[in-house]
């Protein structure tokens, strides 16, 4: 062990360079993938140096999305309190289904569920677990919706057409989970939104009466904090008008900008969370914390386990059910994400948290101004958002970033929002500084100069 640890360090520390070095590694062409790289699983053993040497190109070749080139992702950069929680939690290898297994990082879990459920308002008889993602946190809560709804469902199947309603600008997420879940992607109900991109509760009603009439089963609707493409919020208290009036399950999705909820300053934008049945962040979004720290909250615990647990002799012998967390999870086998972010919480504290989340906005409103006082661009995007849409001299956004990215000069995405294309720059890497954010635009403005685009 103490040989692949010291060739560890000595990775990580090129890796560290070549951050610096080359921030938005060369693209390698796909069908030149296996040619150009060492990829090969051989029958006998590699030598150590050979072994290394392949590691090495690896490294370099792979997209560096701790660098202050990458924009690309609602992710990015890397803390370091964060990254040492979770290569414990790599080098410790608990499984956090048992009490027995995972001793003292159960309660690390616990605790960081605890204290999420009060932070946002959540009674005592609240929990969570942390799930494989923000997509399947938004397939746990369907799934409790769904066996709250129609408590057979979980033996018998769906037997009727049951309705779930989310922004069109939601998360694909929901509809691949209404395809898993048995309930049909064509049961999924797509609410429209107002020009920022917030559900309308009036188009939700209609769509909830019009579904009743016919004699279908509404029972879940989805709200959601940060959209993916413009960073919008859903107004859970309006929503909550209309979900309630129906006895529906209220979701919100705030596996982008949940977070907020650490912030004096912006956790308005969740305003009526605590009017939720469920909730959903990821850490490795807002949070800085290492892919993937996905958490999953619900009002009432005894809908986790009527949905997740289910009786296993080989596996809870020992202690209660309530650190058996294997009763209330997604997954048998799980691996140790709380531990990254409870590193994180446990050496920046909440104010620390509090910053991140600050610092993100203000490092978007340094991008709007930007924008807003250089005529070539335009802006798409609104206040309280740390996606940043826009476009430079009309270019069609989709070739720019496709050859800054070729170039390997920025990793930045493209949008679509209301048939408009745009740039998305987002504000949500860690590693960021506000200079890092005027570089951006001056390595995109010093790239469009030395590249012939079609410019109007
Ligand atoms: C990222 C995201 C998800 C999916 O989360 P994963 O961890 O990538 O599965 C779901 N909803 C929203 C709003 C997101 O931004």
């Amino acid at each position: 062990m103490e040989k692949d640890l010291k060739l560890f360090n000595e990775l990580v520390e090129i890796l560290l360079e070549e951050e610096q070095r080359q921030p938005v590694a060369k693209p390698i062409d796909t069908d030149q993938l296996f040619d150009s790289l060492d990829l090969e699983l051989p029958d006998t053993p590699t030598l150590s140096k050979d072994f290394k040497a392949s590691l090495l190109e690896i490294i370099k070749y792979t997209p560096k999305t701790a660098s202050v080139a990458f924009f690309n992702q609602l992710y990015g950069g890397r803390i370091s309190k964060a990254t040492l929680g979770d290569l414990l939690a790599v080098m410790l290898n608990n499984s956090m289904y048992t009490y027995k297994v995972g001793g003292p990082q159960i309660g690390i879990e616990k605790i960081i569920l605890k204290k999420i459920c009060s932070m946002i308002g959540y009674g005592p008889q609240s929990d969570g677990t942390f799930a494989p993602g923000g997509s399947m946190s938004n397939f746990m809560a369907m799934v409790m919706a769904r066996d709250k709804y129609d408590i057979t469902s979980r033996n018998t199947g769906i037997n009727s057409k049951m309705i779930v309603y989310t922004s069109e600008v939601s998360h694909y997420s929901i509809s691949k989970n209404a395809a898993l879940m048995g309930i049909g992607r064509n049961q999924v109900r797509e609410v429209k939104t107002n020009s920022h991109g917030e559900m309308l509760a009036d188009d939700l009603e209609m769509k909830i009466k019009k579904d009743l009439a016919v004699g279908n089963h509404p029972f879940f609707v989805n709200c959601t904090a940060g959209t993916t493409v413009m960073g919008a919020f859903d107004d859970v208290p309006l929503i909550h008008k209309v979900s309630s009036r129906y006895n529906l399950w209220l979701h919100l999705d705030g596996a982008y900008c949940g977070s907020v909820i650490f912030s004096k300053k912006f956790k308005h934008l969740v305003n009526g969370v605590e009017l939720t049945n469920s909730f959903s962040v990821n850490a490795h979004k807002m949070l800085g914390t290492p892919l993937s720290c996905s958490i999953i909250v619900t009002q009432d615990t005894k809908d986790l386990h009527l949905s997740f647990s289910n009786d296993a002799e080989y596996l809870y012998q020992t202690d209660g059910d309530e650190f058996n967390l294997g009763k209330i999870s997604l997954q048998c086998g799980r691996r140790n994400d709380a531990l990254k972010f409870w590193t994180l919480w446990k050496s920046i504290g909440t104010q620390g948290l509090e910053r991140l989340v600050d610092k993100q906005f203000q490092l978007a409103d340094v991008a709007r101004n930007y924008i807003n006082i250089h005529p070539d661009y335009e802006l798409y995007s609104f206040e309280d958002s740390i996606s940043v849409c826009f476009n430079y001299k009309d270019i069609p956004a989709k070739g720019l970033c496709t050859a800054l990215y070729q170039n390997a000069t920025l990793m930045v995405s493209f949008g679509v929002f209301k048939n408009q294309e745009f740039v998305r720059l987002v504000t949500v890497n860690s590693s960021l500084e506000e200079k890092d954010i005027i570089n951006f635009f001056k390595e995109l403005e010093t790239f469009v100069e030395n590249h012939n685009f079609n410019i109007k």
